[in-house]
């Protein structure tokens, strides 16, 4: 066990019970391609390759890595890549794949990165089940008005449908994570929001201080003036919130604010 690298790549491995629970829980039909994130040892990976599916898996950690290949030899639907997912040509993987579905237990140090990094597009995958850390999952899955409901929020459901699926605790995993986690299924919205490069920018600053009134939460490079200007040329209360805001409404205020 090397403890330094279990921290580094954030390595916490499912026992086989769960792994199976949360393999059979991917919606992949035969012959459907799977991208996994994050392998590990295997533990999904074994249920997922029973299936007629084509499993391509990206491991950060070259030890995990040389493993898998030998455990799996035998299998002629298996293939690795050793790479950091977030060095990975995502885009000519799935322009050379007919829209799989990408799985993983995230490591959670780079979760959100890989979320924020899958959601653009999401629309050429059947979508994403996996887990990550409860919180961020509450964040992902949150409805506008609600408490956990942020800029993760708005990333995701811009793009996607949310679902919460399982809550799994620490002692499911060796070693043991301080935190809860839990399996989602994010699936392409038919209506994905079609947004700019710096949008998500523009939603992250409105929600700097986030319990104040929308003309009052933006951070830097943005003043009161100008945002109560945009809520009065749209129409919204004056007391109105981020929090209440939906994607399409994020647009919309972005539209008013930004003109070309
Ligand atoms: N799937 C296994 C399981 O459920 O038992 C392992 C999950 S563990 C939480 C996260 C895995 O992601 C580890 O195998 C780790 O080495 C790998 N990993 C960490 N950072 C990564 C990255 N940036 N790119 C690809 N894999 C990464």
């Amino acid at each position: 066990m090397d403890r330094a690298r279990r921290r580094k790549f954030g390595q916490n491995f499912l026992d086989v019970p769960t792994a199976m629970l949360i393999a059979g829980d991917l919606p992949a039909a035969d012959g459907d391609a799977v991208l996994e994130i994050g392998p590990g040892h295997g533990a999904l990976t074994e249920h997922l390759l029973d299936r007629n599916i084509e499993l391509t898996a990206v491991e950060i950690d070259e030890q995990c890595v040389e493993f898998l290949q030998n455990k799996f030899k035998g299998k002629s639907n298996f293939n690795i890549v050793n790479l950091d997912f977030l060095q990975f040509d995502l885009q000519a993987f799935l322009n050379a794949h007919d829209k799989p579905w990408v799985t993983g237990n995230l490591p959670y140090n780079v979760s959100t990165a890989i979320i924020a990094e899958l959601m653009p597009r999401l629309h050429m995958t059947k979508g994403f089940m996996g887990m990550v850390q409860l919180e961020v999952a509450e964040r992902i899955c949150a409805e506008p008005c609600s408490s956990n409901y942020g800029s993760l929020s708005v990333l995701v459901s811009a793009y996607a449908n949310t679902q919460i699926l399982r809550e799994i605790g620490p002692e499911h995993f060796t070693p043991k994570p301080n935190v809860d986690s839990a399996t989602m299924l994010l699936t392409p919205r038919e209506n994905p929001l079609l947004a700019p490069a710096d949008f998500f920018d523009f939603v992250r600053s409105a929600f700097t201080q986030k319990r104040k009134t929308l003309a009052n939460s933006f951070g830097a490079g943005y003043n009161k003036k100008q945002v109560q200007a945009a809520i009065e040329a749209l129409d919204w209360p004056t007391t109105i919130r981020a929090e209440e805001l939906s994607p399409e409404k994020f647009l919309e205020l972005y539209n008013v604010m930004k003109p070309e």
